[in-house]
């Protein structure tokens, strides 16, 4: 069993300097009864190597970026690269047309894009653009599903569909809350109750089109088509939150999986190559609202800055090779059967929601497709799973609501070494 005596330390230290010792609360071991959070020394490919010494297999793969594993060559050169010619300049270049076309060519919706430092920034702006566009104030988007930490989304469900949302954080004001509805993912019929309530007020609905904030959930067949054409007959436009899903499921949005078209996509994560980007775009007369053209502003010191473009053609180079998503399927299916028959071998209450390569294992008996049956789910067997896991050199999210991410990296013995060590933990620990 792995100690963690340096990592213990530093969180010592880290919390005189540090608020709460981390920069994002999701890092800190709250959710899986506190502690001190691992920390990492050095990354390579699916491994992590941890300040005690002690390596790991990497599941989190930094909440969903590092596809194509820690400190790939091709993404490295790319960087050391353009860091030799400069890290910002503040102009226009050619790295930002070159990346801008390689994604309008994966995802051809993006009629015209912009590029930010976030998925926050993405994703407000293109609520910002919605509500230019329409003349409208309000959005509806779907329980559990997170979309960054913008005042606008950081909102709760009020108690139906035709009740206005309450702030979700402290700071955010009742007149933002206002604004936003918010109701069951898979639920036409809490939907329409929304759009039929809110009607003109409504500028745009907000959907994750494959959920991946409280683990991996699809949406069932027809759901997407039908939010899309009921908000469009109430002139409300749609906004695909492709953060966690674009370039995860194969090469390009996951427009390609569901087979409906959103007015606007917000990106970010896998497209950055593990550094800081956002990149949201759409419908050409839609993005034509955006300043230098239109009226709704949106700027950035650091929005399509050189190392950020270069990664991120550099991992995009990386994806578009044959084989690599079905690679990532072929890895995640062992993953998931290896899983299934150790749930099955040690009677554990799990049902594991898996798309090619991210799952999610959840410690409850009915199958998720919705936030309450995700929050069922058993918070303490699962913190009990992940403790298991990280002192035995498994590394996943700290939370039973966030997925597994195989790299291009993992092997077939790195998923063989997982459930050995899973194995271990679901005779000895749970
Ligand atoms: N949207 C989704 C779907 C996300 O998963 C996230 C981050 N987990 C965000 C937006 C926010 O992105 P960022 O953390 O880059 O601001």
């Amino acid at each position: 069993m792995y100690t963690h005596t340096n990592s213990k330390k530093l969180q010592i230290d880290a919390e005189e300097v540090i608020l709460g010792g981390v920069n994002s609360p999701s890092r800190s071991y709250k959710a899986v009864g506190g502690g001190a959070p691992v920390v990492m020394e050095r990354a390579e490919g699916p491994y992590f190597y941890d300040v005690d010494g002690n390596k790991y297999i990497d599941y989190l793969a930094a909440y969903g970026p590092i596809i194509t594993g820690h400190a790939h060559p091709r993404i490295h050169e790319a960087i050391t690269e353009q860091s030799s010619k400069g890290i910002l300049y503040g102009t226009s270049t050619q790295l930002e047309i070159d990346f801008a076309r390689k994604l309008q060519k994966a995802v051809p919706s993006l009629e015209r894009v912009r590029f930010v430092n976030s998925g926050t920034e993405a994703v407000m702006t293109t609520i910002r653009v919605a509500r230019a566009y329409t003349g409208r104030n309000k959005v509806i988007k779907f329980e559990g599903c997170y979309h960054g930490h913008s005042d606008l989304v950081l909102v709760a469900a009020g108690s139906g569909p035709s009740q206005l949302g309450t702030p979700d954080s402290a700071g955010v004001p009742e007149s933002v809350a206002q604004d936003v509805i918010t109701v069951p993912f898979n639920n036409l019929e809490d939907f329409k109750e929304a759009i039929n309530h809110f009607g003109d007020e409504i500028a745009a609905v907000l959907v994750e089109p494959i959920v991946g904030n409280f683990g991996i959930v699809e949406a069932e067949d027809g759901f997407l088509q039908a939010v899309n054409d009921i908000a469009h007959d109430n002139g409300s436009l749609v906004i695909y939150d492709e953060v966690i899903t674009a370039f995860r499921f194969g090469y390009g949005s996951a427009t390609d999986i569901v087979g409906v078209t959103p007015d606007l996509t917000a990106m970010g994560k896998i497209i950055g190559g593990g550094t800081p980007i956002g990149a949201y775009g759409g419908r050409l007369d839609i993005m034509e609202s955006v300043a230098p053209l239109g009226a709704a502003y949106q700027a950035g010191t650091m929005a399509g800055n050189p190392l950020s473009m270069a990664a991120g053609i550099a991992c995009l180079e990386v994806l578009e090779k044959p084989g690599v998503y079905e690679e990532l399927d072929r890895l995640g299916a062992k993953l998931e059967d290896g899983l299934n028959a150790l749930i099955e071998k040690y009677n554990v209450t799990a049902k594991i929601n898996r798309l090619v390569g991210a799952l999610t294992i959840y410690f409850t008996d009915e199958t998720v497709t919705n936030y309450t049956q995700a929050e069922a789910s058993d918070g303490e067997v699962f913190a009990k799973f992940f403790r298991g896991l990280i002192s035995r050199g498994i590394n996943i999210a700290p939370s039973k609501y966030e997925a597994w991410f195989l790299t291009t990296e993992h092997t077939e013995k790195d998923i063989d070494d997982t459930l050995a060590i899973v194995e271990d933990v679901f005779k000895n620990d749970l």
